[in-house]
């Protein structure tokens, strides 16, 4: 057995896990979140694992890259065409509670500036 069977996200990707796919290539996945803090909340992950942006190096480069350029297409299929925020938390201090690396996106008409962070 090993780090990834235990992974929740890696379960997600292997369809082992139910969850409310938005859309899925080759090396990402985006579903909805199970607790949204946002009337839109969904989160785009690499297939491949690996825990944090700490541990990511240029071999994760092209995976960021294209989830980053996949949020706005995706937010705004979404019903998010008046905008959004991406939000990575990354280890203990940044409030990262799954360790498998993913980015949220949030938004919709209540979103608010100061409200607090996922
Ligand atoms: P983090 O706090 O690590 O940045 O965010 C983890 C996110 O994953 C949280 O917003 C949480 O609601 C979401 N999450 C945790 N477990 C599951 C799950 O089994 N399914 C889905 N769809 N989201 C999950
Ligand atoms: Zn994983």
């Amino acid at each position: 057995m090993n780090a990834q069977d235990n992974c929740i996200f890696c379960r997600i990707v292997a369809g082992q896990i139910p969850s409310r796919k938005l859309y899925e290539d080759d090396d990402m996945v985006a579903f909805h979140d199970i607790h949204p803090k946002a009337p839109v909340h969904f989160l785009i992950i690499p297939k491949s694992h690996v825990e944090s942006l700490n541990e990511c190096g240029e071999g994760e480069g092209g995976v960021l890259a294209r989830m980053l350029l996949k949020a706005p297409q995706l937010a705004r299929e979404a019903g998010c065409g008046n905008g959004f925020r991406t939000v990575i938390n990354t280890g203990p201090d940044g409030g990262q509670e799954v360790y498998h690396l993913h980015m949220h996106v949030l938004g919709g008409p209540r979103v608010e500036w100061k409200a607090p962070l996922p």
